[in-house]
């Protein structure tokens, strides 16, 4: 690892808790395989100073920032100007300069999408999709399907937060329809018997991080034709990626997201491809392992 100099330009993550997070070890990592003269650091944020942070990064000239949990909210209303991802959906999960201004963007549906085309091979434009959940990553992944032309069914517990995400969807599909050449996507709140007939099925909730989780969704739902995502990546093989492989479906697990989502950062700040195989041998994570 390179030791820190002063010509060593910053970036960093800001969280609570943030301890835990594997972007140190996956950006330091991609900076080390490239040889460049960056550091990578995790900042513990307490909820309320997410706009603090943004200031300080104004004032130390860090060049960017991941945001993680309680501060995509407020960072997204701290900086100078949002992507439109991060507009839409009210959160930004990454921070970079544009001069003296800062950017919020959102990377997790660009790495959701980056992970589906470049593992398992599909174009969501056209495709029915189901995601359950209506959380943040699934609202990231339903806007990201929808603005590419995908048909996406919201499954979820709440029924507020369900309606609440397709109706981003389908925002975002009407405003990505031009460039589509008129073809649109959409998103709807569904029930879970949408799976049947789904080519894609995006598990975004929690429920199969632990053993005595249910599955959530019915296997019998599940077939041959389909691509079943779990966003879960620990364990990277969760129950719900064995009941898919069994029914003979194409499976992806989560850690394709987590890295594309960390490369497409790392990107903006440096403007480099990220080395994703260094990263993801940073963490112990396998990404041929879905
Ligand atoms: P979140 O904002 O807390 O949303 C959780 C969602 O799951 C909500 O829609 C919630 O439904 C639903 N849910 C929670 N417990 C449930 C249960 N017992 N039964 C049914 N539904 C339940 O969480 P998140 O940040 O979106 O994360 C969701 C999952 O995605 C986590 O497993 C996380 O590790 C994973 N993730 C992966 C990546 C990646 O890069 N691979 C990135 C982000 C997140 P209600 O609306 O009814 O509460």
């Amino acid at each position: 690892m390179v030791v820190p100099t002063g010509s060593t330009r910053v970036a960093g993550v800001i969280g609570d808790p943030v301890r835990h997070s594997l972007s140190p070890a996956l950006h330091n990592a991609a900076f080390a395989e490239l040889g460049l003269d960056w550091t990578y650091l995790a900042f513990e944020v307490p909820v309320g100073r997410g706009a603090d942070a943004v200031a300080a990064m104004r004032a130390l000239g860090i060049e960017g920032l991941s945001v993680t949990m309680p501060h995509k909210d407020t960072v997204a209303a701290a900086v100078d100007e949002l992507s439109p991802a991060a507009a839409l959906l009210g959160a930004a999960n990454c921070v970079r300069r544009d001069g003296d201004r800062l950017i919020g963007e959102n990377t997790d549906g660009a790495g959701f999408l980056r992970s589906l085309r470049t593992q398992a091979g599909v174009d969501p434009a056209g495709l029915r999709t189901v995601v359950l959940g209506a959380g943040g990553a699934a609202r990231a992944v339903i806007v990201a399907l929808a603005a590419e032309g995908a048909l996406v069914t919201v499954v979820n517990r709440s029924p507020d937060a369900a309606a609440r995400a397709a109706a981003l969807g389908g925002e975002a599909g009407g405003a990505t329809a031009e460039a589509l050449g008129g073809r649109s996507g959409s998103a709807s709140v569904g029930g879970a018997e949408a799976a049947r007939d789904a080519d894609v099925v995006v598990n975004a909730t929690p429920l199969g991080m632990t053993d005595s989780d249910p599955l959530p969704v019915d296997p019998a739902l599940l077939s041959d034709s389909q691509i079943v995502v779990d966003l879960i990546y620990r364990p990277e093989r969760t129950p719900l990626l064995e009941a898919a492989a069994e029914a003979g479906a194409t499976t992806l697990n989560g850690v394709g997201m987590l890295l594309y989502q960390a490369a497409e950062q790392f990107t903006m700040w440096t403007g480099h491809d990220a080395p994703v195989d260094a990263m993801a041998a940073a963490v112990g994570l396998d990404l041929a392992g879905s």
